[in-house]
């Protein structure tokens, strides 16, 4: 599927044309229009970057994508699957050292584009493992907390949360409740207690990156909770079941009742929004890219079926403008989708990617994903409504993108306040 076009390319411009081969002036040989690549995308991917994208789209095509349908229909999350992301050094794959590959975020974000290729439920629980949770430890964590955790979240084997979101406080997180008081009997530890909602991985999570204010400061700080440091009745982690979207990732609550965090385990630095916005803001990077790979499954599902379904003359419905519009327009916004994100990533690499940055790239790519699958979901007609079509699947997961990790409408905010320099939030 990610065929090296950049060698391939090179290779036809370095040949010398016919015409110049007579004397006459040298005119380039055209580079096949590709769909799949509309804009020549891979050109703009090192060796490396390229080489990361083919294990990642090889692993989920093979392993994943068998797996999806049933995962989806039963809201079954393997945790097994992220030990195999592991194994294959996907996780937390920017982060340097602590068993970690250290790869750019352009090759970051093309794992990120397979796998949500296949589902964005899956892209979530690889999101939450490797963005918000290793990437907050790697930036806020003391260097006990990154060695203690690090390299077994890199394998794999301990599972990670973020949990922001409360009942009563989404697109607000500013105004969240719960608190971390001196803990009243454990010295050396604080006593966390509230509830949040809507976590991704919490039923499965070992490790719980909570947010919490400090009831001295009334400032939001980070802990890190080990669940099985918890004594009986201080932690809870119900699932939210039956969810109509994101179903093949696992999502709960997480209820603290005067539950005991060492001291040790809040980050010592970082306070206010900053600890968790730098967090998201890198899951929101890779967001961007995922939609585009959701897209993507989208636009080459609509093509293969509508070359094959033939309706008034025997014509594929392929012939038809409406469904060649369609078409076109998906795969304009997916082409596009993938230059922006790889422009940001490279921004991000060099240290120069601005918060708003992320932002217009989340909610365009989130915007456009959901609305151009929407339109080719009409592609298939009554054969939509089936499951084995998978393009409802990716209509259903891409509403949820858009909605968490800052709605879009949020997004709009977020952009409009650094366009005009008056935030229209309250
Ligand atoms: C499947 C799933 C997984 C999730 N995983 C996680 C996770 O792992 N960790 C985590 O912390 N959270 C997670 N979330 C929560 C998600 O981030 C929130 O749902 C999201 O931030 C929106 O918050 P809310 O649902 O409370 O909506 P609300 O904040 O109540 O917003 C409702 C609507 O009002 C609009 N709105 C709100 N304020 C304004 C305003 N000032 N101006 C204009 N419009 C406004 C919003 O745009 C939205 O359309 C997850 C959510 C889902 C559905």
């Amino acid at each position: 599927m990610f065929r090296p076009v950049c060698k391939h390319a090179a290779r036809q411009l370095a040949r010398p044309s016919r015409s110049a081969a007579v004397g006459k002036r040298h005119l380039h040989t055209p580079v096949p229009f590709d769909w799949k690549d509309p804009l020549g995308a891979n050109n703009m991917f090192s060796e490396d970057e390229l080489a990361i994208s083919e294990t990642a789209e090889s692993y989920c095509q093979d392993r994943m994508l068998p797996r999806v349908l049933e995962a989806y229909r039963n809201e079954n999350f393997d945790r097994k699957i992220l030990e195999e992301m592991g194994e294959l050094g996907l996780l937390g794959a920017t982060i340097q050292g602590y068993g970690c590959a250290g790869v750019s975020s352009v090759a970051s974000g093309l794992i990120t584009r397979a796998v949500e290729r296949v589902d964005s439920g899956y892209r979530s629980g690889y999101s939450v493992q490797s963005a918000l949770v290793m990437g907050g430890i790697e930036e806020f964590g003391t260097e006990e907390m990154k060695e203690k955790y690090l390299p077994d979240m890199a394998k794999g084997k301990m599972l990670g949360c973020f949990g922001l979101t409360e009942p009563n406080h989404g697109s607000d997180p500013g105004s969240i409740e719960t608190i971390a008081k001196p803990h009243p009997s454990k010295k050396g530890h604080y006593s966390l207690s509230g509830s949040k909602t809507w976590i991704t991985n919490s039923p499965i999570a070992d490790l719980l990156l909570v947010w919490a204010k400090l009831g001295s400061t009334g400032k939001i700080r980070g802990f890190v909770i080990e669940r099985d440091q918890c004594p009986p009745g201080t932690l809870e982690t119900p699932p939210i079941k039956n969810k109509n979207g994101l179903r093949a990732s696992i999502t709960g609550m997480i209820q603290l009742d005067q539950c005991p965090v060492p001291e040790a385990n809040m980050f010592p630095d970082v306070e206010g929004l900053k600890g968790p916005f730098s967090c998201l803001n890198s899951a929101r990077y890779g967001i961007a890219w995922g939609t585009m790979g959701a897209l993507e499954d989208c636009i080459a599902r609509a093509r293969e079926y509508a070359l094959e379904r033939k309706q008034f003359k025997g014509n594929p419905i392929a012939k038809y403008q409406l469904v060649q519009k369609k078409l076109a327009d998906a795969t304009t916004d997916a082409a596009y989708g993938i230059l922006a994100a790889t422009q940001v990533g490279r921004l991000k690499d060099e240290g120069k990617a601005a918060p708003e940055m992320v932002s217009m790239i989340k909610r365009q790519n989130c915007d456009r994903a959901l609305v151009n699958a929407r339109a080719l979901q009409e592609v298939f007609g009554g054969n939509a409504v089936s499951d084995e079509y998978g393009i409802g699947r990716h209509v259903a997961n891409l509403f949820v993108t858009q909605t968490y990790e800052g709605q879009s409408d949020i997004h709009s905010l977020i952009l409009g306040r650094t366009i005009t320099g008056i935030q229209a939030f309250y």
